[in-house]
């Protein structure tokens, strides 16, 4: 079953400004019967709201049915004392979604839900994007499962494909080591039939997924900052290729493919919380350790490092540290510029940055400033960041990156902005020192240096031959979406996310 159903529409106005990449879902499951578990899931979401601020969902189930509570806007705006106390049950899953303005619809929200044909209600929530989305549609149209016409979202098509598996004498799990050897692309999935948990992560595990136990129960979670915030202790993550079920036997474990890890660097630099740890790597670390291999690799003769709040601020303290250059608060983040119902006015669009980002201009006179940021996409932020900081003082302005430029589209579930409108792309030049040089003078900085692929690469402690790469240097670990060679379709998946691949 599932209930509510907001008509307002969000807008695209967020605190990312218009050029930051956005991460694309977070997932949490629980398993406790006896425990509030939605109260527990409301929770897990709160902590993974950065991964995804346009919609969220909850649903529980008691054993006998599925309940769905689902809607568009931030976590704490879906749901409340009330709403969570009328979700009862003994397992959860939820979701937090992001993608663009397109494809935010009530229907695309998570979790995903569907009635199988032995009449088991079937949940699922989704962080990834799929590469062979088409050719599932494909199999999920010709089964009458999905209209393909209305642009069904890739976890829409999961959730019709395993459902439709569920018959008498094949159970979810049955269905699910026979789908999911054949999804490909980057897939993260918690699903319950109202008294299983099961979490499943593809062979790459292109996203984190992880394990934690709770006194009486388990938890998944995209990330272990949703582990810390319900009082779960980290078990393990769960592996590339493997589907746990956890329920009143235990943790269950099996793999429907071998694994070939492929993970995302970029959720080490940008993506997850830094109070999370990847793969016994914590995010916050590495982040400090590109800062210092940052002030290594480009040091700057300045008075003062400053940090582009919030996730410029560890790569920024380590830049302090390495390169004995005081570390400094030179911009205040407002803190409550989310995506928001209200709309601003053009006026108050125009005020741009200062909507999120006000300089401190004590603290900036006078003084040659290295301020630490963690990527530059479009550029657009950076050129405006950079007019304040003159204006409000500051001597010089030397811009360091905590990533090297990314140049390429993600197929595995972020969505940055078109390749064309990427500013390391506005240069037509093989030269990476004449590119670097022409986004330096287009966004008005005294200098500016990217980190380089192989410092940001050792700064995670992972093998390279184990991480994605593809927004930086091109080459794809699982593949292009069939049809990338259309640049429309190209297009379109940029704009599409977990939720709604809109073409
Ligand atoms: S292309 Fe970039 S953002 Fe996408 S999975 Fe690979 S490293 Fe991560």
């Amino acid at each position: 079953m599932v209930v509510a159903h907001n008509e307002q529409p969000v807008n695209v106005f967020d605190d990312h400004g218009e050029q930051a990449p956005r991460e694309e879902c977070g997932v949490f499951g629980v398993w406790a019967p006896g425990e509030e578990v939605s109260k527990l899931t409301f929770f897990g979401l709160f902590a993974l709201q950065h991964r995804g601020q346009e919609a969220a969902g909850i649903a529980v189930g008691d054993g006998d049915q599925v309940v769905v509570f689902k809607d568009l806007g931030l976590v704490s705006q879906i749901f409340d004392e009330q709403t969570l106390d009328s979700l009862k049950g003994d397992v959860a899953i939820g979701h937090t979604r992001y993608s663009t303005a397109g494809g935010v619809t009530w229907e695309n929200s998570q979790p995903m839900f569907r009635v199988a044909p032995d009449g088991t209600d079937v949940a699922l929530a989704h962080n990834g994007n799929l590469v062979n989305y088409l050719e599932l549609l494909d199999e999920a149209h010709e089964l009458q499962l999905v209209d393909k016409t209305k642009h069904p979202s890739d976890s829409a098509v999961l959730t019709a494909l395993l459902s439709h598996g569920i018959t008498e004498g094949k159970t979810l799990l049955d269905s699910a080591r026979e789908l999911l050897p054949r999804v490909k692309g980057a897939f993260c999935l918690t699903i319950t039939d109202g008294h299983t948990i099961y979490a499943a992560r593809d062979p790459e595990g292109v996203r984190p997924l992880c394990l934690g136990r709770l006194d009486k129960g388990w938890v998944v979670a995209s990330e272990t900052c949703a582990l810390d915030i319900v009082g779960a202790s980290y078990v393990r993550e769960i592996e590339p290729g493997e589907i746990v079920a956890i329920d009143a036997a235990g943790v269950h474990s099996e793999h429907f493919a071998k694994a070939d890890r492929k993970s995302c660097v970029f959720e080490y630099v940008y993506l997850a919380r830094p109070d999370s740890t990847i793969r016994n790597r914590n995010v916050n670390e590495s982040r400090l350790e590109i800062g210092r291999r940052l002030a290594r690799e480009y040091p700057a003769d300045c008075d003062l490092v400053i940090p582009v709040p919030e996730s410029g601020v560890p790569a920024a303290v380590g830049y302090s540290q390495e390169s004995g250059i005081p570390f400094g608060q030179g911009l205040v983040k407002n803190a409550y510029v989310g995506r928001t119902f209200i709309q601003p006015s053009q006026t108050l669009r125009q005020l741009g940055i200062r909507l999120k980002l006000n300089p401190l201009r004590e603290v900036l006179k006078g003084k040659r400033i290295v301020v630490v940021d963690d990527s530059i996409v479009r550029g657009n932020t950076q050129r405006a960041l950079i007019r304040m900081l003159r204006e409000a003082g500051a001597a010089e302005v030397h811009v360091r990156i905590a990533s090297p430029p990314v140049k390429w589209p993600c197929f595995y579930g972020i969505d940055f902005a078109s390749p064309g409108e990427l500013i390391a792309n506005a240069v037509t030049t093989d030269n990476e020192a004449e590119m670097v040089s022409s986004v330096c003078t287009a966004i008005g900085a005294d200098s500016l240096g990217f980190v380089s692929l192989d410092a940001m690469v050792e700064a995670t402690e992972q093998p390279q031959t184990e991480l994605c790469c593809a927004c930086f240097d091109g080459i794809y670990p699982l593949g292009l979406p069939k049809g990338n060679e259309n640049a429309e379709l190209v297009s379109a998946l940029q704009r599409g996310s977990c939720g709604g691949v809109d073409y």
